[in-house]
Protein backbone atom coordinates (compact mmCIF):
# COMPACT_ATOMS: atom_id res chain seq x y z
CA UNK A 1 0.00 0.00 0.00
CA UNK A 2 1.08 3.43 -1.01
CA UNK A 3 0.71 6.11 1.54
CA UNK A 4 0.50 9.76 0.83
CA UNK A 5 -0.16 12.12 3.39
CA UNK A 6 -4.22 12.38 3.22
CA UNK A 7 -4.38 9.42 0.82
CA UNK A 8 -4.43 5.94 -0.18
CA UNK A 9 -3.10 4.61 -3.70
CA UNK A 10 -4.83 1.19 -4.76
CA UNK A 11 -2.02 -1.65 -4.99
CA UNK A 12 -4.03 -3.23 -7.54
CA UNK A 13 -5.04 -0.11 -10.20
CA UNK A 14 -3.43 2.51 -8.74
CA UNK A 15 -6.57 4.28 -7.75
CA UNK A 16 -6.10 7.25 -5.72
CA UNK A 17 -8.38 7.70 -2.40
CA UNK A 18 -8.96 10.11 0.32
CA UNK A 19 -8.30 8.20 3.58
CA UNK A 20 -11.73 7.92 5.40
CA UNK A 21 -12.15 7.15 9.18
CA UNK A 22 -13.46 3.40 9.59
CA UNK A 23 -16.13 2.00 12.04
CA UNK A 24 -14.62 -0.79 13.90
CA UNK A 25 -14.40 -4.14 12.12
CA UNK A 26 -14.99 -2.43 8.66
CA UNK A 27 -12.85 -2.70 5.82
CA UNK A 28 -12.29 -0.32 2.59
CA UNK A 29 -12.07 -1.52 -0.83
CA UNK A 30 -11.12 -0.41 -4.13
CA UNK A 31 -14.25 0.64 -5.91
CA UNK A 32 -12.32 -0.28 -9.41
CA UNK A 33 -10.43 -3.96 -8.56
CA UNK A 34 -11.68 -4.59 -4.96
CA UNK A 35 -8.16 -4.74 -3.15
CA UNK A 36 -8.32 -3.86 0.41
CA UNK A 37 -6.91 -0.61 1.22
CA UNK A 38 -7.82 -0.31 4.74
CA UNK A 39 -9.21 -2.06 7.68
CA UNK A 40 -10.15 -0.91 11.26
CA UNK A 41 -8.74 -3.82 13.31
CA UNK A 42 -11.51 -2.64 16.08
CA UNK A 43 -11.36 -5.01 19.10
CA UNK A 44 -8.63 -7.02 17.56
CA UNK A 45 -6.06 -4.05 19.35
CA UNK A 46 -7.08 -4.54 22.57
CA UNK A 47 -7.17 -8.25 22.68
CA UNK A 48 -3.63 -9.06 20.74
CA UNK A 49 -1.81 -8.47 23.90
CA UNK A 50 -3.39 -10.30 26.46
CA UNK A 51 -4.15 -13.34 23.59
CA UNK A 52 -0.08 -13.14 22.84
CA UNK A 53 0.52 -13.60 26.59
CA UNK A 54 -1.55 -16.41 26.89
CA UNK A 55 0.14 -17.94 23.68
CA UNK A 56 3.54 -17.38 25.22
CA UNK A 57 2.16 -19.45 28.50
CA UNK A 58 0.72 -22.51 26.42
CA UNK A 59 3.76 -22.53 24.64
CA UNK A 60 5.95 -22.40 27.55
CA UNK A 61 4.05 -25.75 28.72
CA UNK A 62 3.61 -27.33 25.39
CA UNK A 63 7.25 -27.38 25.09
CA UNK A 64 7.89 -28.18 28.89
CA UNK A 65 5.76 -31.60 29.31
CA UNK A 66 5.55 -34.41 27.53
CA UNK A 67 3.10 -34.91 24.50
CA UNK A 68 2.49 -38.77 24.70
CA UNK A 69 3.30 -40.92 27.56
CA UNK A 70 3.34 -44.50 26.42
CA UNK A 71 2.92 -48.13 28.06
CA UNK A 72 4.58 -50.75 26.07
CA UNK A 73 4.43 -54.60 28.07
CA UNK A 74 5.01 -52.86 31.78
CA UNK A 75 7.74 -50.21 29.73
CA UNK A 76 6.67 -46.69 29.80
CA UNK A 77 8.16 -43.83 27.86
CA UNK A 78 7.45 -39.97 27.58
CA UNK A 79 8.58 -37.55 24.95
CA UNK A 80 8.41 -33.93 24.97
CA UNK A 81 9.00 -32.09 21.82
CA UNK A 82 12.52 -31.70 22.15
CA UNK A 83 12.96 -34.72 22.98
CA UNK A 84 11.43 -35.97 19.83
CA UNK A 85 13.38 -33.78 17.76
CA UNK A 86 16.56 -34.97 19.47
CA UNK A 87 16.04 -38.58 18.38
CA UNK A 88 15.01 -37.61 15.45
CA UNK A 89 18.22 -36.07 15.10
CA UNK A 90 19.84 -39.23 16.03
CA UNK A 91 17.97 -41.57 13.83
CA UNK A 92 20.02 -39.71 11.07
CA UNK A 93 16.80 -37.75 10.56
CA UNK A 94 18.35 -34.44 10.52
CA UNK A 95 16.39 -32.20 7.75
CA UNK A 96 13.17 -33.50 8.90
CA UNK A 97 14.39 -32.85 12.89
CA UNK A 98 15.67 -29.39 11.20
CA UNK A 99 12.29 -28.71 9.91
CA UNK A 100 10.52 -29.80 12.81
CA UNK A 101 12.16 -27.42 15.02
CA UNK A 102 12.36 -24.59 12.93
CA UNK A 103 8.55 -24.71 12.10
CA UNK A 104 6.64 -25.71 15.41
CA UNK A 105 9.62 -24.22 17.84
CA UNK A 106 11.36 -21.51 16.79
CA UNK A 107 9.21 -19.40 14.48
CA UNK A 108 6.15 -19.55 16.43
CA UNK A 109 8.30 -18.62 19.26
CA UNK A 110 9.92 -15.48 17.23
CA UNK A 111 6.13 -14.22 16.40
CA UNK A 112 5.54 -14.37 19.65
CA UNK A 113 8.01 -12.72 21.09
CA UNK A 114 8.33 -9.89 18.35
CA UNK A 115 4.86 -9.49 18.83
CA UNK A 116 5.19 -9.50 22.65
CA UNK A 117 8.11 -6.85 21.92
CA UNK A 118 6.29 -4.55 19.77
CA UNK A 119 2.73 -4.47 21.66
CA UNK A 120 3.95 -3.77 25.24
CA UNK A 121 5.49 -0.25 24.28
CA UNK A 122 2.43 -0.01 21.51
CA UNK A 123 -0.61 -0.24 24.58
CA UNK A 124 1.61 3.19 25.85
CA UNK A 125 1.98 5.32 22.57
CA UNK A 126 5.62 4.13 22.21
CA UNK A 127 7.44 3.04 19.16
CA UNK A 128 10.36 0.17 20.12
CA UNK A 129 13.77 0.40 18.14
CA UNK A 130 13.26 -1.58 14.90
CA UNK A 131 9.36 -1.03 15.00
CA UNK A 132 9.05 -0.82 11.04
CA UNK A 133 12.10 -4.09 10.04
CA UNK A 134 10.01 -6.22 13.43
CA UNK A 135 6.56 -5.63 11.46
CA UNK A 136 8.08 -6.87 8.09
CA UNK A 137 9.73 -9.87 9.72
CA UNK A 138 6.60 -10.78 11.85
CA UNK A 139 5.03 -10.66 8.40
CA UNK A 140 7.77 -13.19 6.57
CA UNK A 141 7.33 -15.53 9.18
CA UNK A 142 3.78 -16.08 8.97
CA UNK A 143 3.28 -18.94 6.61
CA UNK A 144 5.99 -20.90 8.27
CA UNK A 145 4.62 -21.52 11.96
CA UNK A 146 2.96 -25.12 10.78
CA UNK A 147 1.70 -25.86 14.48
CA UNK A 148 -1.29 -26.81 13.05
CA UNK A 149 0.56 -29.57 11.05
CA UNK A 150 2.39 -30.86 13.81
CA UNK A 151 -0.38 -31.26 16.43
CA UNK A 152 -2.03 -33.51 13.06
CA UNK A 153 0.30 -35.49 12.75
CA UNK A 154 0.59 -36.22 16.72
CA UNK A 155 -2.88 -37.23 16.27
CA UNK A 156 -2.17 -39.65 13.54
CA UNK A 157 0.96 -41.09 15.32
CA UNK A 158 -1.41 -41.50 18.53
CA UNK A 159 -4.65 -43.49 16.87
CA UNK A 160 -1.46 -45.74 14.58
CA UNK A 161 -0.04 -46.31 18.10
CA UNK A 162 -3.06 -46.90 20.24
CA UNK A 163 -3.47 -50.13 18.74
CA UNK A 164 0.00 -52.04 19.96
CA UNK A 165 0.34 -50.04 23.17
CA UNK A 166 -1.02 -47.58 25.86
CA UNK A 167 -0.90 -44.27 24.86
CA UNK A 168 -1.48 -41.65 27.11
CA UNK A 169 -2.17 -37.67 25.59
CA UNK A 170 0.73 -35.50 28.13
CA UNK A 171 -0.08 -31.69 29.54
CA UNK A 172 2.04 -30.67 26.19
CA UNK A 173 -0.38 -32.46 23.80
CA UNK A 174 -3.60 -29.94 25.38
CA UNK A 175 -1.22 -26.69 25.46
CA UNK A 176 -0.83 -27.86 21.56
CA UNK A 177 -4.57 -27.74 20.77
CA UNK A 178 -5.15 -24.66 22.66
CA UNK A 179 -1.79 -22.87 21.02
CA UNK A 180 -3.05 -24.15 17.59
CA UNK A 181 -6.33 -22.40 18.74
CA UNK A 182 -5.49 -19.23 19.72
CA UNK A 183 -2.20 -18.83 17.33
CA UNK A 184 -4.79 -18.92 14.69
CA UNK A 185 -6.09 -15.35 15.73
CA UNK A 186 -2.86 -14.19 16.64
CA UNK A 187 -1.12 -14.81 13.73
CA UNK A 188 -4.27 -13.16 11.13
CA UNK A 189 -3.72 -9.56 13.19
CA UNK A 190 -3.46 -7.21 10.53
CA UNK A 191 0.26 -5.92 10.68
CA UNK A 192 -1.48 -2.44 9.60
CA UNK A 193 -3.02 -2.25 12.62
CA UNK A 194 0.56 -1.67 14.41
CA UNK A 195 1.39 1.36 11.99
CA UNK A 196 -2.24 2.28 13.32
CA UNK A 197 -1.55 1.76 16.92
CA UNK A 198 1.95 3.76 16.58
CA UNK A 199 0.22 6.65 15.40
CA UNK A 200 -2.61 7.00 17.36
CA UNK A 201 -2.63 8.21 20.68
CA UNK A 202 -3.99 5.90 22.80
CA UNK A 203 -5.66 8.88 25.35
CA UNK A 204 -7.78 9.77 22.69
CA UNK A 205 -9.33 5.82 22.33
CA UNK A 206 -10.36 6.53 26.32
CA UNK A 207 -14.11 7.30 26.57
CA UNK A 208 -14.25 10.71 28.12
CA UNK A 209 -15.96 11.39 31.46
CA UNK A 210 -19.46 12.53 31.48
CA UNK A 211 -19.42 16.42 32.29
CA UNK A 212 -21.64 16.50 35.17
ZN1 LIG B 1 -8.05 -0.86 -7.36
Amino acid sequence: MTELPGVTVCDGCDAVYRHATLRPREVARCQRCGTELARNAGEQKRRILPLTVASLILFAIANLFPIVEIELQGRRSQTTLFGAVVALTGEGMSPVALLVLATTLLFPLMQLLILFYLLVPLTRGARPPGFALLVRVLQSLRPWGMIEVFLLGVLVAIVKLSGMATVVAGPALWAFVGLTVLLTSVVSFDPRAFWEMAFTNPASELPSEPVS
